[in-house]
């Protein structure tokens, strides 16, 4: 069987996994099925004629009994805080908006050929599905636009242009200040609106 918490082929009960180190009590493991299994019918109780009301609640009830699970087992991390999701959401926002950027910059041609495929900002993408993991009890909030939040979007973006541009992701300098313009535009356009009269 797959080991249920890296993935891989040959996972035996009875013994760690080879690769992860991962070991369960069966019980539990088969408890963990139970509760994966339900879970998969009642997306298809919405085919009968049951109310939708009970339905999700009881989702609810046992998405949550999952997670509570899978947090013992160690094979998720804990939710944040209210106070942690906070800050997690608007760190989560910054990433994806980098990955739309470095899509950009792929697309413009102003990395590096030998780069080929790589990915440049691999560790960024692990540290936003943890981050999608944790903050998945939370209803996504707007990402404010106040002034003070888009300096520190540029400022975050700009931080990342130096890490990729220190590990020679760009094809020259040249593309670097592609890459840095609009944003500069941007900063100065807030510093602008904010210059006293
Ligand atoms: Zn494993």
């Amino acid at each position: 069987m797959q080991c249920p918490k890296c993935l891989r082929d040959q996972f035996e009960l009875e013994k760690p996994c080879p690769k992860c180190g991962f070991q369960i009590d069966p019980g539990r493991l088969v408890e963990l099925g139970h509760l994966q299994w339900l879970l998969g019918q009642m997306t298809e109780w919405g085919e009968i004629n049951i109310d939708a009301a009970p339905v999700s609640r009881l989702k609810e009830i046992y998405t949550s009994r999952l997670r509570d699970m899978q947090v013992a087992m160690g094979l998720r991390l804990p939710s944040f805080t209210v106070e942690e999701a906070a800050n997690a959401w608007v760190e989560l926002a910054h990433l994806e908006l980098l990955f739309e950027k470095v899509e950009e910059w792929r697309a413009a041609g102003y990395f590096n050929e030998e780069m080929g495929s790589q990915d440049p900002v691999r560790t960024q993408r692990a540290r936003a599905d943890e981050l999608r993991q944790r903050l998945d009890e939370y209803p996504r909030p707007e990402f404010p636009q106040k002034d003070k939040d888009r300096l520190k979007t540029v400022s975050f973006l700009l931080d990342h242009i130096d890490l990729l541009a220190s590990r020679e992701w760009f094809k020259s300098k040249k593309e670097i200040e592609k890459a840095i313009a609009p944003l500069m535009a941007v900063m100065l356009e807030v510093m602008a609106d904010n210059q006293p009269e």
